[in-house]
C-alpha cells in the first residue's frame, strides 16, 4: 500500500487513505498556526472517516528553520519533497536577508510552475464586515501567477539599461509617447496565449465540477489591448473551443467584465460573481478586496497550483507577524481554511466541511482569537491552542 498521491492518466488525482503530506511549519507565527492547523486536521479526519482515513505529515524546511539548520533558506530537499508527493502545505515564511534568493513562496512558485493563485472568498456568520451583505460574496479567484509585470523585467530611471531600452524604443520602434524619457523607469508586461489558456482552462473546468457555472474574465482590455486584451480574447477562445459542450448545456456560463467596472460591481451586487480569471496584478487586487469586504483578509486561504502535473501547496495567505510570534495569539484560520481547500483537492470534501462548520459554529458562539473576537458581539478571545481545541470540540460529522 503506497502513501503516494499520484496523477492519474485524465489528470486527476489517486489518492491513498494515508498519504504523506510535506509540511513547511513557517517562521514567526508559524509554528503555532500549524500546530493548530495540524491537529484540527487530524481530528476531522480521523471523525469524519471513522478511522479509515489519515494524513502522514511530513516536515520538509524552508525559511528560518532551514537557513539555521542547514544554512539555506530552500534547500533543494524541500522542492525535491514537493515535487515527488505533488500537495504539499506550507506556514507563512520570512523573506531572507541579503543572499541569492528574493522570495522564497516566488521561489516555490516558479519551481514547480505553479501557474494559478487560487483564492476563494466567502464570510464566516459571526465576522464582522464593512458591507451590509457579507453573505453574498462568494466569489473563487483564479489570479494568474507567472506572467504580467510580475515577471520582473523593469529597468530604474537613469541606468544605462534604461536608456539603451529607450533608445531601442525610439530608433528601433518608433515610440515617441513616452512624455519624460529622461526621467522615466520603464517596465515591460508579457501575458502569454498558452499562460491564458492554461489558467482559463483551470478556472473553467473549476466552475463546472462545483457547480458554480458562471465564469468571469477580469481585464483592463480597453486599454491594454493586447496584454489584457489578449487575455481576454485568448480566454474567450479556449472555453469555446475546449468547452463547447458544457456552455450548451447551460454548465458553464463566461462573460467577462473590465477591472475598475469589476470592483465596483463586486461590492454593489457580489452574488454575480462566482469564479473568476485574471491577470496577475488584477487578482492582487481582486483578492484582498474580496477578502476584505468579507472582513476575512487576516483568514483568508490560499493555494498556488499547478492543474497540468498536479502539484499543488497550500499556504497561509498573511505574513510572519513577528510582533505576536511565540505568543499563543495568531489566528490560524488562514492555515486552517488552506488546509481544507487541500482536503477538497484531494478529494476529501467531507472533513472540509465539518471543520468549516466547525469554525462557523465558534464564531456563531463568539469563539474567535483577539483579532477577530474584539469585533464580535459577545467575543471571547481566545488563544491560538484554545481556538484549536474549540474547532475540535464543535467538529462533528
Ligand atoms: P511579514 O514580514 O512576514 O510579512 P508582517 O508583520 O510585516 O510580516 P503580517 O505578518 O501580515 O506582516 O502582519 C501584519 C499585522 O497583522 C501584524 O500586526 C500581525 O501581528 C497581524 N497578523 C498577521 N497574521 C496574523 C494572524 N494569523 N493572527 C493575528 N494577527 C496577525
Amino acid at each position: 500500500m503506497t502513501n503516494l498521491i499520484t496523477q492519474t492518466s485524465d489528470g486527476g488525482l489517486s489518492v491513498p487513505d494515508s498519504p504523506i503530506i510535506p509540511y513547511v511549519e513557517g517562521d514567526g507565527v508559524g509554528p503555532e498556526v500549524t500546530a493548530a492547523m495540524q491537529s484540527v486536521i487530524n481530528h476531522a479526519v480521523q471523525t469524519v472517516y471513522s478511522g479509515q482515513r489519515s494524513i502522514v505529515w511530513k516536515e520538509v524546511l524552508a525559511g528560518g528553520k532551514a537557513y539555521e539548520r542547514t544554512g539555506e533558506w530552500l534547500p533543494e530537499e524541500t522542492m525535491q519533497a514537493f515535487r515527488h508527493y505533488l500537495v504539499g502545505i506550507k506556514g507563512p515564511l520570512t523573506t531572507p536577508v541579503g543572499g541569492g534568493v528574493r522570495s522564497l513562496n516566488v521561489a516555490l512558485r516558479q519551481g514547480l510552475d505553479l501557474f494559478v493563485c487560487l483564492r476563494p472568498v466567502r464570510w464566516f456568520e459571526g465576522v464582522e464586515s464593512p458591507v451590509k451583505r457579507p453573505q453574498d460574496v462568494d466569489v473563487t479567484v483564479f489570479r494568474e501567477n507567472t506572467e504580467d509585470i510580475y515577471a520582473g523585467i523593469e529597468w530604474e530611471a537613469g541606468t544605462p539599461e534604461a536608456e539603451k531600452f529607450l533608445r531601442f524604443l525610439r530608433e528601433e520602434m518608433g515610440v515617441n509617447k513616452v512624455r519624460f524619457p529622461g526621467s522615466s523607469s520603464l517596465g515591460i508586461k508579457p501575458i502569454s496565449r498558452e499562460g491564458t489558456e492554461r489558467l482559463v482552462r483551470a478556472a473553467a473546468q473549476y466552475a463546472i465540477t462545483t457547480g458554480r457555472k458562471r465564469l468571469t474574465l477580469v481585464h483592463k482590455g480597453n486599454i491594454m489591448k493586447f496584454t489584457e486584451g489578449g487575455f481576454k480574447r485568448w480566454g474567450y477562445e479556449v472555453v469555446e473551443r475546449e468547452f463547447a459542450e458544457d456552455i450548451q448545456a447551460g454548465r458553464l456560463v463566461v462573460d467577462d467584465c473590465i477591472a475598475d467596472a469589476f470592483l465596483q460591481n463586486a461590492l454593489l451586487k457580489p452574488e454575480a460573481y462566482r469564479v473568476v480569471a485574471t491577470p496577475n496584478l488584477n487578482g492582487d487586487y481582486i483578492s484582498d478586496m474580496l477578502a476584505a469586504q468579507v472582513g476575512g483578509i487576516g483568514i483568508s486561504p490560499g493555494a498556488n497550483i499547478n492543474y497540468t502535473t498536479g502539484h499543488a501547496i497550500f499556504e497561509a495567505t498573511h505574513g510572519t507577524a513577528p510582533d505576536i510570534a511565540g505568543t499563543d495569539k495568531a489566528n490560524p484560520c488562514s492555515l486552517i481554511l488552506s488546509a481544507c481547500m487541500m482536503l477538497r483537492h484531494i478529494g476529501w470534501s467531507e472533513a472540509a466541511e465539518a471543520i468549516e462548520a466547525a469554525i462557523t459554529s465558534c464564531f456563531q458562539q463568539g469563539k474567535a482569537t483577539a483579532d477577530l473576537a474584539r469585533f464580535m458581539k459577545n467575543g471571547t478571545p481566545l488563544s491560538t491552542s484554545s481556538f484549536a481545541a474549540a474547532v475540535i470540540e464543535n467538529t462533528s460529522i
